[in-house]
């Protein structure tokens, strides 16, 4: 089995540290500050039955200025070439404006996309709940993982299930 899997979502959501837990080394640049990552960046993940190319679309996000318009497009157009699209938030964060934009971009994609809410750890699992139904009508997800990629909680399942549709 395999496939192609791009994953977005608002800056500091938490991508490249996904990548870097997933592939098991660092492919992707982690930081702090906003757009370090301009350029898709494709790490492959592989187990005896399978391989999944992944892609980080750091360009998908609310644009500023032109140029920004344009990476948005072409960031954009990744997505109509993969298998499936993981789409990050943050656990830890209302759901807000640079989550919308993404939500309504994601709308004409043909791919199943996959909810992934991050940063569980830093959340009572009282709180997962009401983050959960903040996304859930949003799009019709395939599935809904709340995650850890820091920790590393639910990973394994997420990427089971990935492969288990391919
Ligand atoms: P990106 O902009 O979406 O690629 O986000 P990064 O992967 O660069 O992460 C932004 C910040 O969030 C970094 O300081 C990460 O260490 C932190 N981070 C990412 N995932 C998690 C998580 O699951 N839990 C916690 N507590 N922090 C996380
Ligand atoms: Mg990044």
């Amino acid at each position: 089995k395999s496939g192609f899997v791009a994953i977005v979502g608002r800056p500091n959501v938490g991508k490249s540290t996904f990548l870097n837990r997933v592939i098991g080394q660092k492919i992707a640049i982690m930081s702090n500050t906003a757009q370090t990552t301009r350029n898709k960046i494709q790490g492959i993940y592989t187990t005896d039955e399978s391989q999944i190319v992944f892609i980080d679309t750091p360009g998908v996000h609310k644009p500023k200025s032109k140029l920004g318009d344009y990476m948005v497009q072409s960031a954009m157009s990744a997505l109509n070439e993969v298998d499936a699209v993981l789409f990050m938030v943050n656990a830890a964060e209302k759901r807000g404006a640079g989550d919308n934009f993404i939500i309504d971009r994601l709308k004409n994609v043909k791919a199943p996309i996959y909810l992934l809410i991050n940063k569980i750890d830093q959340v009572n699992p009282d709180d997962l709940l009401p983050v959960m139904e903040q996304y859930q009508k949003a799009l019709p997800w395939k599935a809904v993982y709340p995650i850890s990629a820091l920790e590393g909680n639910n990973v394994d399942e997420l990427l089971t299930g990935l492969v288990d549709q391919m």
